[in-house]
């Protein structure tokens, strides 16, 4: 059992979303719940841009699947991480970081800049 990525196939993923929890198995609402809380839009730590977290994937991710590739602002390109702190205070209970090399680039490129003057 798996869900539509809303990346790869938006009209399904759509519908599942849509489908009443009440008809569902309990594999099938624990996906749902997934799929919502991962569709939410978050901005990016740099530009600012609303990335959820399918489009900001490649294609190899899949809902309620461990995803081992990287994600990146769909309108910056830089890298990101997405965080659940231990305090999940409203959903979607999550938020973007930037990953680590690209905070190392951008850290590595002000201090250029300042030293330049
Ligand atoms: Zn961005």
């Amino acid at each position: 059992m798996s869900a539509p990525n809303p990346k790869l196939d938006p009209e399904g993923a759509k519908a599942f979303l849509q489908r009443p929890r009440a008809l569902l198995t309990a594999q099938e609402q624990q996906l749902q719940y997934i799929l919502r809380l991962h569709s939410h839009p978050m901005p990016c730590p740099l530009c600012e841009h609303p990335n959820d977290q399918f489009h900001s994937a490649d294609d190899t991710k899949q809902v309620g699947e461990l995803y081992d590739g990287k994600y990146q602002c769909v309108k910056c390109g830089i890298e990101l991480r997405p965080i659940v702190p231990f305090v999940r205070l409203a959903e979607p209970g999550w938020h973007w970081r930037l990953a680590d090399d690209a905070r190392q680039v951008l850290l590595r490129l002000w201090t250029e800049h300042r030293a330049a003057g």
